[in-house]
């Protein structure tokens, strides 16, 4: 592709795992044709008519795709398209944009801009975490309707394939561009934007379309039809790259590339020069990913997070559901191992509708196991009933998120005992023998890492909320980022540290990482290092996971440390 003499190599961060080959496609931002700053009395009528229009040309462009037209829909994308759709139907929202029209005398384009600027504003300034994350979408709506005005039906025209693999580099990552990547079929998306709970990050992830974040577009020398490998697994983005980057990069992808979820085909573990092994399992958001942690070979499931139970509405489903819900998973499992988390509501997880986390500072408030025996107990006990029936026919265990104190632990003991109780003495038939874990995310937990293997059966690593918890930086805060790097968070020390009291205690298998880092090559290599022998990943990382553990400089590392260590 090229010659050494102009190859770039700049760092980025994982948004969507992967590895995308291909030629830039530049999106430039957004623009639109001037508008008059006023419009005659006689054009008011003619200017709500074009809002009509380009409000129903939007509704219809999106209801294609909640119905899938253009490719099957997974449901993380019907979802939110769903929601942009809801915007579009609110009608006492439309009837104040008119309201501008015709009493302030604006064009639609501007009374457009100027009412979902102030509904972003409001959003932005909500108490609600969730909220506020949810501007973004506002804003991608507001620029589909403006693209309507401007330009009519040609504005959602699909773009020509090019016929050559595509890169789409973007400074704005918006849902409507995951949409564009995934029906064209893009190889990998590039931007400048950070943040990774944004509803085009999740789509981008549910899609499989390797995607790296932290990229200057404008100063990277990227114009249109310049030859990119994004490894959105190692975390760089090669310009340029040469013929032995694009060779070594075609043979991760074709490991990369999932076979059939096949419950015939055994796990497919990491083997280490020692003879151990690592166990790899999956991390799972919702259950229509359970052929996922068959297709890439994983031991089980991991981390099950269950948030996405809750509807759009903010109400929570009953036993019966959340029973059915699991037992489907655990089914399409085939009798794998599946951990499921008890619902982490609360700051970067607060669904729309959902107050369960209100306070000044939600990340330090009632998230996670917090809130659940503070203020909705209940709630606990009915997540923790539908699990103990799929515990009869199934290989099921309870795993609890912002554990802080032993305390927490053995309250949760305490409730499940009751509720085992209670089912037996119903009639309902249950294991007995479910196991209990805690996360480690709050660093006092860490550092109690010893007490709660007294009280937990195993300890799960959330490295995401513990880096972020270590460096008082948020996880989804772009300007804090650069506060996260491991390797400077103190995180490795922190881990060495809960390891050797796993060590100490006989009970190093009882400890596993389930964060973001254990899908990331070099952090995989790290936690390895330190002795971690069960890690819960993104599955479609899996395979560079394996590849990055089974590459010569991490056997060698671990050479050398058990050389230092015997
Ligand atoms: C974590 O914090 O590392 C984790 C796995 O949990 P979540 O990302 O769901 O907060
Ligand atoms: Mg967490």
């Amino acid at each position: 592709m090229s010659t050494a003499a102009n190859r770039l190599c700049l760092p980025g961060s994982v948004i969507s795992p992967g590895v995308g080959i291909g030629f830039a496609s530049v999106v430039e931002p957004l623009s639109f044709p001037p508008t008059p700053s006023t419009i005659a009395a006689e054009d008011v009528e003619r200017e709500i008519d074009r809002l009509h229009r380009a409000q129903e040309l939007v509704r219809e462009h999106l209801e294609e795709h909640v119905r899938g037209v253009h490719a099957p829909a997974t449901e993380d994308w019907s979802q939110i398209f769903a929601a942009h759709v809801l915007v579009l139907d609110d009608r006492p929202f439309f009837e104040s944009i008119e309201h501008r029209i015709r009493d302030h005398r604006l064009p639609a384009d501007r009374a457009v801009e100027e009412a979902f600027a102030a509904a972003a504003a409001r959003l932005a300034a909500s108490e609600d975490c969730y909220m506020r994350s949810r501007a973004e979408d506002l804003r991608d709506v507001c620029a589909s309707v403006r693209r309507a005005l401007a330009y009519g039906g040609a504005a959602f025209e699909r773009h020509t394939a090019t016929g050559r693999p595509t890169v789409l580099v973007v400074s704005d990552l918006r849902p409507s561009v995951a949409l564009r990547a995934r029906h064209e079929d893009i190889a990998a998306v590039v931007t400048d934007s950070t943040v990774q709970v944004s509803h085009a990050a999740i789509l981008l992830r549910a899609a499989g379309i390797p995607t790296l974040g932290r990229i200057r577009v404008d100063e990277s020398e990227i114009r249109d039809g310049t030859p990119l490998l994004v490894d959105a697994a190692a975390g760089e983005l090669i310009i340029h790259p040469t013929e032995g980057d694009v060779t070594a990069a075609r043979k991760r992808l074709a490991e990369q590339r999932p076979i059939h979820a096949d419950a015939t085909q055994p796990p497919l573990d990491v083997e280490l020069p020692n003879g151990e092994s690592v166990a790899l399992f999956a991390n799972l958001d919702h259950p229509v990913q359970g052929p996922l942690c068959l297709a890439y070979r994983l031991r089980g499931v991991g981390l099950f997070r269950t948030e996405f139970l809750v509807d759009g509405l903010g109400s929570l489903p009953d036993e019966e559901m959340q029973y059915r819900t699991i037992r489907e998973l655990a089914d399409a499992l085939g009798g794998r191992p599946l951990v499921v988390r008890t619902f982490d509501f609360g700051a970067d997880k607060e669904p729309v509708g959902f107050h369960g986390c209100l306070g000044p500072n939600p990340a330090l408030g009632l998230r996670g196991i917090r809130r659940h025996l503070q203020r909705s107990p209940e709630e606990l006990r009915t997540q923790l009933r539908a699990i103990l029936r799929v515990s009869a026919d199934a290989d099921v265990s309870i795993l609890l998120p912002m554990v802080t104190t032993v305390d927490d632990v053995r309250a949760v003991r305490g409730i499940l005992r009751e509720e085992t109780e209670r089912l037996l003495s119903r009639g309902v038939r249950v294991s007995g023998t479910v196991k209990l874990g805690a996360m480690l995310e709050v660093p006092s937990a860490a550092l109690e890492a010893a007490e709660l293997l007294e009280v937990a059966d195993f300890l799960s690593v959330g490295t995401n909320d513990l880096v972020q918890y270590l460096t008082a930086a948020d996880r989804d805060n772009p300007a804090v980022l650069d506060y996260q790097t491991p390797a400077k968070s103190g995180l490795y020390r922190l881990l060495e540290f809960v390891m050797a009291a796993a060590r100490a205690a006989g009970r190093q298998h009882d400890l596993s990482v389930c964060g973001e880092l254990a899908s990331d090559p070099a952090g995989a290599r790290e936690l390895v290092r330190l002795g971690f022998r069960s890690l819960s990943v993104t599955p479609q990382a899996a395979a560079t996971v394996r590849a990055a553990l089974r590459a010569p400089t991490a056997l060698r590392r671990l050479a050398e440390t058990r050389k230092a260590v015997s």
